[in-house]
């Protein structure tokens, strides 16, 4: 039943994960509690890295830090020897904080404000992957202002759409990132950049979807950027360092999701990115990819403690949990799916259908449709695995709900890395309407 790759039972019939028993996690730090597996953090950081090392292909492997963005778990990523791709001030923030190598860090987005570059620039990161036109003309105006030079690649956008289970060829891609590829906007925007003696071009970016089954967007997408690039080597002698071939690993939400090894995927964009080279006639580049989700999604889960129970005789029985929208949005936002069970009864057969709601005042507050349960009771625990990725960095205050704490699990030992929020916290950005004379 527990399909799980890290969890197993114990004696207690209680469902451990990490090594640590979880229902006495829930005792300890309540609930709702977002709880990661830190080695299979690890494993997975290495297995991406480790293909790169062994098939001798000079590579950074950098962790999509929005997927879930703490000093803790930038640390971690460090100790692994990850780069971090950050796309926002915010998140910087956060690197810096962690005493993330500033040199690995790598700033994404559509919109970086002045202030947001302005940072980039006074931290000196490792580079800015510039996404459109305003971007390369405000970020030449502030280097020269601050009589900098910076790294940049330019992000593609190739006319490769890869989903889950296939991708799509687009001709000129309806996108908001990066500059398109097949019309000659990137071409415009690369001989701006190589003009420039504020900017040094490393290579070009592209990211083609997320929740990535098979390899063949990847591939496609590394031929048509190393195409582009074998053509301005010709015409502008551009010699590209970096081909950034974006993140979008799959994982394994439920038994629907068949994803791959992170060696299989390194392995088969190498084997490409080798071939298209060889025949093009260019020197192998860096291969830099971003993975998020994969690193962390299937690694976290979260932990709840059933409450009220509704049954609508043939219709359907709702069974509700102290948390919801609030700390996993993906269900609302996109329909996403995910597995649970009842970690304090792994051993009970097997009962009753119940679909789980959040206790947000929303209808479309629902976190799992149709769940297969043992016959639940109220205070049992509910543990819904893959939360890691896109939950505690989605999290939000709705209905003021305070986000729940994060707990990192390795061989047994528990350690919190994101306090509870309390509602002092809540309020604490708040001014009241008029100052009472007291405090004036
Ligand atoms: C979101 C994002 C990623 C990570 O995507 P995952 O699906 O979490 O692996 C990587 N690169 C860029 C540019 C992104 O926007």
């Amino acid at each position: 039943m527990v399909e799980h790759a890290s969890a197993a039972i114990n004696e207690k019939g209680h469902l451990v994960f990490g090594g640590a028993d979880v229902v006495e996690l829930a005792k300890t730090y309540g609930t709702p509690l977002y709880v990661y597996d830190v080695a299979m953090i690890r494993n997975r950081a290495r297995g991406f890295k480790n293909t790169f090392e062994r098939l001798g292909v000079k590579a950074q492997v950098a962790y999509a830090s929005k997927a879930f963005s703490s000093i803790a778990m930038l640390q971690l990523a460090d100790q692994e020897g990850l780069s971090l791709d950050v796309v926002s001030a915010g998140e910087l923030y956060t690197a810096i904080k962690a005493d993330f190598p500033r040199e690995k860090i790598h700033f994404h987005g559509n919109n970086k404000s002045e202030e947001e570059l302005e940072m980039a620039l006074d931290y000196e990161i490792g580079c800015i992957v510039v996404d459109n036109f305003y971007e390369l003309e405000l970020l030449q105006q502030l280097c020269k202002k601050k009589d900098k030079q910076v790294n940049v690649l330019l992000r593609v956008t190739p006319g490769v759409e890869a989903h889950t289970h296939d991708y799509i060829l687009t001709g000129q891609e309806d996108s908001k990132f990066g500059f398109d590829l097949n019309s000659g906007q990137s071409e415009d925007a690369l001989k701006m950049a190589l003009c420039s003696p504020y900017l040094n071009v490393l290579g070009l970016h592209c990211h083609i979807g997320s929740q990535i089954f098979e390899t063949t967007g990847f591939k496609l997408a590394a031929k048509k950027l190393l195409t582009k690039m074998a053509e301005w080597k010709e015409k502008y002698q551009f010699q590209p360092e970096v081909l950034n071939l974006g993140g979008g690993f799959g994982i394994r939400y439920t038994s629907e999701d068949d994803p791959l090894e992170p060696s299989r995927y390194v392995e088969e964009i190498i084997h490409e990115v080798k071939q298209q080279t060889e025949l093009l006639h260019l020197t192998m580049p860096e291969i830099w990819i971003e993975p998020g989700r994969s690193l962390v999604g299937d690694a976290g889960m979260t932990l709840y403690t059933i409450g009220s129970m509704k049954d609508i005789p043939e219709v359907r029985k709702y069974m509700a949990i102290d948390g919801g929208m609030s700390d996993n949005i993906r269900p609302a936002l996109y329909d996403a799916k995910y597995e649970a069970v009842i970690a304090n009864r792994m051993n009970d057969p097997v009962e009753e259908t119940v679909s789980v709601a959040g206790k947000c005042c929303e209808s479309g507050d629902m976190l799992i449709w149709d769940l297969p349960v043992p016959k639940p009771n109220h205070k049992d625990i509910l543990a819904v695995f893959c939360t890691g990725a896109y939950g505690y960095s989605m999290a939000n205050n709705y209905n003021r709900i305070p986000r729940p704490a994060v707990i990192f699990v390795e061989n047994g030992e528990a350690r919190l890395v994101i306090k509870r929020e309390s509602y002092e916290d809540l309020v604490k950005l708040d001014l009241p309407l008029t100052v009472s004379v007291e405090n004036a």
